[in-house]
């Protein structure tokens, strides 16, 4: 009796028994796998020999790529090309370096772009009518019940630098004027070491109120304080800002970065060149980072086509 006979004959019997066809093996992870990658798949027992080739589904884009478990058969297949593209035009876009405002400008630094060039007796209308909003203003209920008075900002309406701060201590929020303490003083001094006098250039803070126990501004009161802050800007209309400390750069510029990585560069926002540099309350409790707030007007004074050097000049007649 040949092979194919024997084959037969188990065949009639088991017919006879009522068995028309072998049990499908039960589908396991690897079956899977093969059937999404397109791969011929073994439907009964090799006896069979029942080979179907099962067609490749279409790769939409919601759909899942299914994997081979770690314990089954490897299954050999190319990505699916469609797929690959889809992989890379979902991936999101690689994290942007540095502060480019220029390239992405906020809602206020549109404003301040396109806000019209005013006359003087225009500024100072302008500002003064801020002036007494602001004296009302009650936006942070915690600051105005504990203020003494508002501190809006002071200096010429037609400054070609601005210095903005962070916040009125006790000496601006008994006085009514920013910078007017210690750090005032100091920054006095640094002003003049420029060649500049206090009158002639326009100083004010983020917050027009003194935060209690001079606490950091939270962002609320930041972003309640910013319409006085845009509205000063957009007045004035300064060709340079300097922003003094951590708390001033951020909010002008929108970033978390730190004040240390900020400084040292010039950015722009609006039609204003902007230099960040330490708070003058950071010099008086750090003397040696005043050399690196020399180092950072010295590139303010270069942009504005003046003698860098005069600053180290002005500081030694001053020390004399
Ligand atoms: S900090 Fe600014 S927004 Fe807040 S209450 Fe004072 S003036 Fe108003």
């Amino acid at each position: 009796m040949n092979l194919d006979r024997s084959l037969i004959q188990v065949l009639e019997s088991l017919q006879r028994a009522g068995i028309s066809a072998l049990p499908r093996p039960a589908q396991s992870p690897w079956h899977l796998a093969a059937l999404v990658a397109g791969q011929p798949t073994i439907d009964v027992a090799p006896e069979q020999v029942s080979v179907k080739s099962v067609p490749l589904p279409p790769v939409h884009e919601n759909s899942v790529s299914v994997k081979p478990l770690a314990d089954s058969p490897p299954v050999v297949s190319p990505a699916p090309k469609a797929a690959s593209k889809l992989t890379e035009r979902t991936l999101p876009p690689p994290p942007q370096t540095g502060t480019t405002l220029a390239a992405n400008p906020s809602s206020s630094e549109h404003q301040f772009m396109n806000a019209p060039v005013l006359s003087r007796a225009e500024r100072e209308s302008c500002l003064s009518a801020l002036s007494r909003k602001v004296a009302t203003c009650k936006r942070c209920a915690e600051l105005a019940a504990t203020r003494k008075q508002t501190v809006f900002g002071v200096g010429n309406p037609e400054a070609e630098v601005m210095f903005i701060g962070e916040a009125p201590g006790a000496d601006e929020d008994k006085q009514g004027e920013p910078f007017v303490g210690r750090a005032g003083q100091l920054l006095n001094r640094i002003i003049e070491a420029c060649g500049w006098r206090r009158e002639e250039l326009y100083i004010c803070n983020i917050l027009r109120c003194r935060p209690p126990e001079n606490r950091n501004p939270t962002s609320i009161e930041a972003a309640n304080c910013r319409e006085y802050l845009d509205g000063q800007i957009e007045t004035v209309n300064p060709r340079y800002i300097v922003c003094l400390g951590t708390i001033a750069a951020q909010n002008l510029l929108g970033n978390q970065t730190p004040i240390g990585r900020l400084r040292g560069q010039l950015f722009t926002y609006g039609r204003a060149q902007v230099l960040c540099t330490y708070h003058p309350s950071y010099l008086l409790r750090n003397p040696s980072a005043r050399s690196l707030v020399r180092d950072d007007l010295q590139i303010l004074l270069s942009a504005m086509g003046l003698d860098p050097n005069r600053l180290i000049k002005q500081q030694r007649a001053t020390d004399q």
